[in-house]
């Protein structure tokens, strides 16, 4: 694989890298966790151009500029809220990820950092999410192998314990 794939322990927004992917709501205008993490980073001017977006549905992803943040990009999608695993959590929480890919593959971007998402306030299982974002990112490379590297970011010491076991035993 071209496509190198990193695990990063820490806040997100710290982060060099050409997009971050924020754990959005739909409305796309701020929230808690990571989202309002970002938009402090990034500030105001990050809130004024998602106003322009009209939202995001469950599943999708938009792009804006990074202003403030050191990343030059945010990529914003919208995780599922996790009701149990029986409403297409699994499938719409790899939507997230596909099309954040996508997008930073139309925006010629190479490096791209993901937060566990769905994780958080969303209440989906840690270990489950953290394999489905290991799995649809590693499908995704197989027929889009064009970044230089890949993050995960783990906020917490559990998610990286997760995170790195997952990645060890594939
Ligand atoms: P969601 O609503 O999609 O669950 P949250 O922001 O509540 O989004 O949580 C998603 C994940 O992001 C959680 O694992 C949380 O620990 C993590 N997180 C929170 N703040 C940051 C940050 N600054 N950098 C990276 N990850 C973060």
């Amino acid at each position: 694989m071209h496509t190198k794939l990193s695990l990063y322990k820490g806040d997100i927004t710290t982060l060099q890298v050409d997009a971050i992917v924020n754990a959005a709501n739909s409305s796309l205008l701020g929230g808690g966790g990571v989202d309002g993490a970002i938009h402090r980073a990034a500030g105001k001017q990050l809130l004024e151009e998602c106003r322009t977006l009209g939202g995001c549905a469950v599943g999708e992803a938009k792009i804006t500029r990074g202003y403030n943040l050191p990343a030059k990009f945010v990529i914003h999608t919208v995780g599922p809220v996790w009701r149990g695993g029986m409403f297409n959590e699994a499938e719409r929480l790899a939507s997230c990820y596909k099309n954040s890919l996508l997008l930073a593959e139309q925006h010629h971007l190479l490096t791209v950092a993901f937060p566990a998402i769905s994780s958080g306030a969303y209440g989906y299982p840690l270990r489950q999410a953290a394999e489905i974002a290991s799995a649809t990112v590693k499908e995704f490379l197989i027929h889009h192998d064009i970044f230089q590297e890949i993050i995960f970011v783990c906020f917490s010491e559990e998610a990286a314990a997760i995170y790195k076991q997952i990645f060890d035993e594939n």
